[in-house]
């Protein structure tokens, strides 16, 4: 049996401004920062990462990204580099289907991002997850494994790799998916990751994300390859994020 540290991330999303991205944090650092055996991470907006890492420093919270650009520097208006990261994150998220579906990111991309992420010192947590149409076809397995082993093109730093499979029907919806679907979708996340590099499969941590709140967290931590959880809505109030990281942790 394995023995992964399990992961609570938070994305914030585009949600918070810098003083109450910062109050969620304080509450956060309050409840949880003494719980063990689970490594907490959240990742507010770029314009708060700064301020939010200070108040952090020195403490078990880490802080991630949402989005990263690939490319390392120069005329790319908008966009945020790695090198411009580094130093007040330790995470990025990388093809959440939120920017998969709104702004046409490509596996490809995502594959570059988090090779840029991983190259960069950083762990990418790396996003995918099926749509509903995917699903009632039957095809949630194939197309996420499609979709993992090509987010993973020439990927080679696998012992900085957090995947996080995330259906996006569950995704702001309050429809989780069921603890056996989530389990069934995250063996067969590992299964890609053991065909791509056989030494990362019993270590690279992988998460399940969509609608994962304090009341569904327990059932879905109990199954043997849901090793965390990517959360966004309860990942907003200090104190229903503070009760996920609680049942991930060992305290
Ligand atoms: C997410 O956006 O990654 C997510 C899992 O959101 P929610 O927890 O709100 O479903």
């Amino acid at each position: 049996m394995a023995n992964r540290t399990p992961v609570v991330a938070g994305n914030w999303k585009m949600n918070t401004d810098v003083e109450s991205g910062l109050e969620l944090a304080k509450g956060i650092l309050k409840l949880s920062n003494s719980v063990s055996g689970v490594d907490k991470i959240v990742c507010p907006p770029f314009v708060s990462i700064a301020t939010i890492a200070q108040v952090l420093c020195g403490s078990t919270i880490q802080v991630g990204a949402q989005n990263v650009s690939s490319n390392a520097d120069g005329a790319f208006t908008g966009e945020v580099s790695t090198s411009m990261l580094r130093g007040f994150v330790s995470h990025v998220i990388v093809g959440h289907s939120e920017r998969r579906a709104l702004n046409g990111e490509t596996s490809e991309q995502i594959a570059s991002k988090a090779i840029a992420v991983a190259e960069a010192g950083l762990t990418p947590i790396l996003c995918i997850g099926e749509d509903l149409s995917v699903r009632k076809f039957g095809n949630a397995e194939s197309f996420v494994a499609e979709q993992l082993e090509s987010s993973l093109a020439e990927f080679s730093a696998w012992d900085s790799l957090i995947v996080a499979y995330e259906p996006v029907w569950a995704i702001g919806t309050g429809e989780a998916a069921t603890s056996d679907q989530a389990q069934d979708m995250t063996a067969v996340c590992r299964k890609v990751i053991r065909k791509l590099a056989p030494d990362a499969a019993n270590s690279t941590r992988v998460l399940y994300g969509g609608s994962v709140n304090s009341g569904n967290v327990a059932e879905l931590l109990d199954k043997p390859d849901i090793d965390g959880a990517l959360v966004g809505g309860a990942s907003l109030k200090a104190d229903e994020f503070s009760k996920l990281i609680a049942a991930a942790g060992s305290n």
